[in-house]
């Protein structure tokens, strides 16, 4: 049986894709979406929004007209997505969490949901760059105590966070897996008379360009030699399918708060 699905925040950039994403996709039905009340896009068909033709669906203004949706994806606004999750909570409906910027009081929060709804926090869908995470993780343990690591990230002149969650959840595992505290450790840009490089620091370096959809790369940098790990997206459909199998997924899961590495088995 397919899996009914609504999009929040359908008229974005990321919402568009995922609208095609779920018409196309063969486990998921595609049940409405919705916009912003002051959204030129009310009442507008989804399948005209997402450029696929129309399909006899209309976008919603608010989420009462989408209790039929088994799950609800969310790529909203961190203000929007605690709206979104309080209506979640109050009306017991699966919810997979794709905007990202959340700091550790505001993920808490999302944690603590998953005491009663079946919640994933998932800054990045992509099964790529989930698995990056594990590379991350294995190549920490092997040299992560002696090079040095830095993290490098690009996107689209639009994107509002900075760094992306994705460079930062690639920190966080970094960080985890060398027992090091990422707010302690991270270094977010570098300028003037810095001193040398202190070994334990993570760095992050950001790049905000033209339409780049998602470029993130690690250096653990040894005198002599360094690996790079490196993630291209090339298109935002690649997010958008990864987050039709985590609706998938969790429609099929018990209240709980999870992440991608759940959903794909890593
Ligand atoms: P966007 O600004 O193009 O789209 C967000 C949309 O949400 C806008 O159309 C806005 O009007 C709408 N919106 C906001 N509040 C709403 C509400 N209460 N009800 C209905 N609609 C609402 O941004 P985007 O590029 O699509 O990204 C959205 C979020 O997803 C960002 O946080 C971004 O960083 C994140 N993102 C995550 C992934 C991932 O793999 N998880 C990939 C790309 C982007």
């Amino acid at each position: 049986m397919k899996v009914k699905v609504a999009i929040l925040g359908c008229s974005g950039r990321m919402g568009r894709n995922l609208i095609q994403a779920a018409v196309e996709h063969e486990s998921v039905e595609l049940v409405g979406g919705s916009v912003r009340e002051s959204s030129s896009f009310a009442n507008f068909d989804l399948g005209e929004l997402a450029g696929i033709g129309t399909i006899g669906q209309k976008t919603s203004v608010g989420l009462e007209d989408l209790s039929a949706a088994d799950v609800l994806i969310d790529f909203t606004s961190i203000e929007s997505t605690f709206e979104n999750l309080n209506w979640c909570l109050q009306h017991n409906k699966p919810l997979v969490i794709g905007t990202t910027g959340f700091n550790d009081e505001q993920v808490k929060i999302i944690e603590d949901a998953g005491k009663q709804i079946p919640v994933i926090l998932a800054p990045n869908t992509s099964v790529g760059v989930n698995l990056m995470f594990k590379l991350l993780e294995i190549t920490a343990k092997a040299i992560g105590d002696y090079t040095d690591i830095e993290i490098f990230e690009a996107h689209h002149r639009f994107k509002k966070d900075a760094p992306s969650g994705t460079a930062v959840k690639m920190g966080q595992v970094i960080a985890d897996t060398l027992g090091r505290d990422l707010n302690k450790c991270a270094v977010y840009g570098r300028e003037g008379i810095t001193g040398e490089r202190s070994p334990e620091t993570i760095g992050f370096s950001t790049v905000r360009a033209g339409d780049i959809v998602g470029e993130h790369t690690v250096f653990f940098a040894d005198l002599g030699e360094r690996i790079e790990i490196t993630h291209k997206a090339s298109t935002r459909m690649t997010f958008a399918f990864g987050a039709m199998r985590a609706a998938f997924w969790l429609s099929e899961a018990d209240a709980g708060y999870y992440t991608m590495q759940d959903v794909l088995g890593l």
